[in-house]
């Protein structure tokens, strides 16, 4: 049997990521458009008017329409809370690494089901946010064992799982970092790798310096992974540098950059990932979208969902504090959660709404996409399809 054909028609206005559309602008926006999903993909993209016959119709009745989000950064695979440490920072403490010890702790003592349905709680969450790509990674079990279990639990509901045993040195490592190094490079990488697509290190005063870094990265390059790196978030260091120099897919925080920083990012294919989330619930200083957006860098915008410091699963929260602090456009700042997080993922299958692109689609309650960021906190996501699934 055939597939089922969808048309999803009257939609107001459409982003669809394709510049290339005559008239369109860099977002590829067309008005009064339709979408015809056949299966799990897109198989036509054009006003409603010349929509080709299918077997259904779904009437968007004007509402606008954009590419699911694609959330490239976030630590979902945990155990407890910390609301105390929240609470503690928001009453006048400044944020420090050593706060993931405690989210390891309570990752380590809980169950394979309970770990399984913290994810699920929170996929469940971003989904119902317009959410349909996301990136997950290990790093609060910090031994062979709990590291391998973190990602064989994402890798059954994600593609996009990151190794990130270089989150923070183990504390039973406490007084032997280059040790935990070792292990994170040996047999830790030969555990975690089969369930993994990339591999990323958090290259930061507290956490491992460039040489440690570069260790783990080469590492796990040479075990077949890709590269990204947790660089620049906490202060000025080599990790853009560095994840440039590897040709990492991204380098994610970015918000402490030299000139020669931003030079790295325009002039490589390392995309630069921003992650305002952090920033707001750290009170620290915002990244500077628009310097890299000026020097002609390639920008994603994800949340860094995590319980320690950004516990939003929200991409259009992310968004709104991009156009409101860090100087980017709505549409710079919508092209950034869709196409951007694509780009930071190496996917061109997702992140845009195109013939043979995967059927993610997204209809908020309001007119524009811009509304994303001109009514921050208000859940304007009506309608989701994922892989051409109506889940929301
Ligand atoms: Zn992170």
């Amino acid at each position: 049997m055939a597939p089922i054909t969808t048309a999803i028609i009257n939609i107001g206005s459409l982003v669809t990521n394709d510049p290339s559309l005559p008239g369109a602008g860099p977002l590829g926006v067309i008005q009064d458009a339709a979408v015809v999903i056949d299966g799990d993909r897109i198989a036509w993209v054009g006003p409603t008017s010349k929509a080709p016959a299918t077997d259904n119709a779904v009437d968007a009745e004007g509402r606008a329409g954009l590419p699911g989000f694609v959330d490239s950064h976030s630590h979902l695979v945990f155990a407890g809370d910390r609301t105390e440490e929240f609470n503690a920072r928001m009453s006048g403490r400044s944020y420090s690494a050593g706060g993931i010890r405690t989210t390891v702790a309570a990752t380590r003592a809980a169950t394979d089901a309970e770990l399984e349905a913290n994810l699920r709680r929170h996929l469940g969450e971003a989904l119902r946010q317009g959410t349909t790509t996301l990136e997950t990674k290990s790093g609060y079990g910090l031994s062979v064992h709990d590291e391998a279990r973190a990602l064989r639990i994402a890798a059954a509901h994600t593609d996009e799982v990151t190794y990130l045993g270089a989150h923070v040195v183990a504390p039973e490592f406490a007084d032997d970092p280059d040790g935990y190094v070792a292990l994170v490079t040996g047999e830790m990488l030969d555990a975690c790798a089969p369930h993994a697509r990339w591999v990323d290190v958090f290259c930061e005063r507290g956490a491992f310096d460039g040489d440690q870094a570069r260790t783990v990265l080469e590492a796990g390059i040479a075990k077949g992974l890709h590269a990204r790196v947790h660089a620049n978030q906490l202060g000025h260091g080599p990790g853009v540098r560095l994840a440039v120099e590897l040709g990492a897919a991204s380098a994610d925080h970015c918000t402490h950059l030299t000139d020669a920083d931003v030079d790295a990012l325009a002039s490589g294919d390392t995309v630069a990932t921003l992650l305002p989330g952090a920033e707001f619930s750290t009170r620290a200083p915002w990244p500077d979208a628009r310097r890299l957006l000026d020097a002609g860098a390639t920008v994603a915008l994800s949340t860094d969902c995590n319980p320690g410091s950004s516990f939003t699963s929200s991409v259009p929260f992310c968004i709104a504090l991009a156009v409101r602090d860090m100087g980017m456009t709505p549409d710079e700042a919508v092209r950034a959660a869709t196409a951007g997080g694509a780009a930071a993922l190496r996917r061109t299958d997702v992140g845009r709404v195109a013939p043979g692109a995967r059927a993610d689609l997204v209809l908020l309650d309001a007119p524009s996409h811009i509304h994303l960021a001109y009514r921050p906190g208000v859940p304007l996501v009506s309608a989701v399809w994922r892989r051409g699934v109506r889940e929301v």
